[in-house]
């Protein structure tokens, strides 16, 4: 796993007090109460590293990028192309050109269905997903299937919220063309086995596509290692700026791949009849991109390697050890997805058995407790549940065990309010 689940090496310990001083937003109050900030895997929250990086870029460097003859547009071309290296070698991708700037990892995934996938995948043809998908990499595989008349097909989990592996052999075959997948739940936690699952994959002829957007801020990520074809994630969900999105794919499968949307930058020659197209990564980046968020991105990246990957994924290791521990004290609770807690990243998705999970969240708000109720944008994987929805915490650096004792304090004043035993 590229995802050190097991965190055997010891690393430094994030100081996370020292950390919390970097992000002002903590600061806060919530209805008179301490924010406690439990939405990460919906976005993180930004240091001031990427904050001051951002608004430095429109106070001293503002410009267009690649066609300025100007020395501020060359600077702002620079600070950009920057930030696609420093994202290369955070994924260790094979090459800076490999790397694509997208909006988020729904536009990534899109880019793929369309440029990639609508070239190679045919009537007949079959896309294997799983029932844990976000919808962001569901809805435009059926957009596609209604399109060319593939067929979807869906690996399930087991009790324990971990993929059918054994069921592999049943669902894939020479027909197969792609396996989607997510690297880690959004809505369990589940960190899955990318390298098993895309040797099966490569062994029938298909391509690798995987939703990383709860992968990378959850520890070190290695998409070589992971031995995928194309590796799609959001910056906002680890610290980065909303409103940029990164895709790597492997540098020859892009090479060959159709441009996304059409426009400026990504042309190499355009008459009044035709036009050909520029290299890789600029056929798949039309139009002015978001310079300042991409600045962002890379002072986020270099927040990220200060802390340490594998520190942060020691220490949700160590947050999800108490959480899982703690929550387990409370017997009206189901907790689900995986119970080792070095098996997951640092969510605990759950429902008490009174409570619905809407209120749960309103309740919670009250205490100053921001957390996420509802399906997660996995309603498939809620049906597969049983459940209208989950109440989710999700930690990330700046969290500490207290919080998670105030949480599960939080937790017992909700009983109180709707008057049942705890
Ligand atoms: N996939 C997963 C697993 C996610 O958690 C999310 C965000 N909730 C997405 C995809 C979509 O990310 P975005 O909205 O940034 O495109």
């Amino acid at each position: 796993m590229t995802i050190d689940t097991e965190a055997t090496t010891p690393t430094a310990q994030l100081d996370v007090a020292k950390v919390r001083q970097d992000f002002p937003i903590l600061q806060r109050e919530i209805h008179g109460k301490p924010l406690i900030y439990l939405d990460n895997s919906a976005t993180t929250q930004r240091p001031d590293s990427v904050i001051d990086a951002m608004s430095d870029f429109y106070r001293t460097s503002n410009a267009n990028v690649h066609r300025g003859v100007h020395l501020l547009s060359e600077e702002a071309t620079d600070a950009y192309e920057g930030a696609r290296s420093k994202v290369a070698a955070f994924l260790n991708a094979d090459s800076t050109q490999s790397i694509i700037f997208t909006r988020n990892t729904t536009e990534s995934i899109n880019l793929v269905a369309h440029a990639w996938a609508r070239r190679h995948v045919r009537e007949g043809d079959e896309i294997l997903l799983t029932v844990m998908e976000h919808h962001s990499n569901l809805v435009p595989w059926q957009l596609l299937a209604q399109e060319r008349g593939c067929k979807l097909r869906f690996l399930d989990i087991d009790e324990s919220g971990h993929l059918q592996l054994d069921h592999l052999d049943e669902v894939l075959n020479e027909h197969t063309r792609l396996v989607a997948l997510t690297h880690v739940s959004n809505a369990l936690g589940t960190v899955n086995a990318i390298p098993t699952i895309a040797c099966a994959a490569h062994s029938v002829g298909a391509k690798v596509l995987v939703d990383g957007a709860q992968g990378v801020p959850h520890g070190p990520v290695d998409v070589q290692a992971l031995d995928c074809d194309f590796y799609a994630y959001s910056p906002h969900k680890a610290l980065g700026p909303l409103g940029i999105g990164v895709l790597w794919g492997r540098r020859d499968v892009l090479e060959e791949m159709d441009p996304f949307l059409g426009g400026g930058e990504m042309i190499r020659d355009v008459t009044l009849e035709r036009s050909t197209w520029a290299a890789v990564p600029h056929k798949f980046e039309a139009g002015t991109p978001s310079v300042a968020d991409a600045v962002g991105l890379g002072a986020s990246i270099d927040y990220l390697n200060e802390l340490g990957t594998a520190a942060i994924r020691q220490h949700e290791v160590r947050i999800n050890e108490y959480l899982l521990g703690r929550l387990r004290e409370l017997p009206w609770l189901t907790v689900y997805g995986p119970q080792d807690p070095h098996d997951r990243c640092s969510l605990a998705s759950f429902n008490d058995n009174q409570i619905h999970a809407h209120d749960l969240g309103t309740i919670l708000d009250q205490h100053g407790i921001a957390i996420r109720a509802g399906h997660h944008c996995a309603k498939p994987l809620m049906r597969r549940l049983g459940v209208m929805a989950t109440a989710r915490a999700s930690f990330y650096v700046y969290n500490d065990l207290d919080e998670v004792d105030r949480l599960v304090d939080a937790l017992f004043e909700a009983r109180k309010v709707f008057g049942l035993a705890t």
